[in-house]
């Protein structure tokens, strides 16, 4: 067994949601969608499951495969969370982001970081990856929740942007207009299913374990916690069963495996493209 002291640290990616209103091309998690919401009941297990266990949390993660929003309980799981040290954040499309709703989440948890998915710039690059008709749904959402912030600091508001090529002068106006108002801009290359940077020259799978592999735990909507984001995951178990301390201890051991060996020795991993990467703590 391997041993998780105090000072391991573990970031937790947990599906507040597996389903989404939009379809993106350039999502990574569409293939792993059910129509399911984690409910109250496992979530508060699962927090509690994690406060008991030896870990200091970087942060957790309230989205992986669907959107956050569509679970009528995030504002209820968010409050739940402040009640505890971590540092809290979550990613939406904020194509469902009513007044009343961005209200009731910027109200849940100060320390919170919202990151809205605001990809190109402009309606065309947008809604050639999100859908006809989402570009200005996303606006207004984005506006309803900086609207709700209401010119104070907490929480803090980011923009997480893919760069489909667009140029920055040919962003639209309103566009810019909301990006000189959150307080983190974040533009990124989208990711294919097999980990690879999309529109990249297609790179020879690496031999070493990826950032991911034991340092973090994805915990779906059923509560089964897994190595990583993508759909090659490996299953660990379930986080009420067991605890938190068990499951990073089989994931620690599959990175050992990967490391004295190759990427085959993982059966998931095998064909995996994602870079690789070690904790930066
Ligand atoms: S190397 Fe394995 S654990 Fe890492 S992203 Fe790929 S499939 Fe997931």
């Amino acid at each position: 067994m391997i041993e998780v002291n105090a000072a391991t640290p573990i970031w937790i990616w947990l599906d507040s949601a597996a389903t989404c209103n939009i379809a993106c091309k350039l999502c990574y998690t569409t293939p792993m969608r059910s129509p399911s919401f984690m409910p109250l009941e496992l979530f508060t297990g699962i927090v509690d499951a994690v406060r008991a266990a030896p870990v200091e949390v970087i942060k957790f993660h309230l989205n992986w495969r669907g959107e956050p929003v569509s679970n009528p309980r995030l504002a209820q799981m968010l409050s739940i969370l402040s009640r505890h040290p971590w540092p809290v954040e979550w990613h939406t499309n904020a194509t469902m982001l009513t007044r009343r709703k961005a209200a009731a989440v910027v109200e849940s948890h100060p320390g919170q970081r919202i990151m809205l998915s605001l990809d190109g710039g402009n309606r065309s690059s947008f809604e050639a990856n999100r859908g006809a008709g989402t570009w200005s749904r996303a606006l207004r959402g984005a506006e309803a929740l900086l609207d709700a912030r209401n010119g104070r600091p907490n929480p803090s508001i980011g923009i997480h942007q893919l760069d489909l090529g667009v140029d920055p002068r040919q962003w639209e106006t309103r566009f810019h207009d909301i990006v000189s108002r959150v307080d983190q801009h974040v533009i990124e290359k989208p990711v294919d299913l097999d980990g690879a940077v999309v529109g990249h020259q297609p790179v020879a799978i690496p031999d070493g374990p990826c950032f991911w592999m034991g340092n973090i735990l994805a915990i779906d909507v059923n509560g089964d916690a897994w190595t990583c984001l993508l759909r090659n995951g490996t299953r660990l178990g379930s986080v009420i069963a067991e605890g938190v301390q068990p499951l990073l201890d089989r994931a620690r051991t599959l990175r050992q495996r990967v490391a004295h060996g190759t990427r085959a020795a993982v059966p998931g991993c095998a064909t995996c493209r994602k870079k690789e990467g070690h904790a930066w703590v």
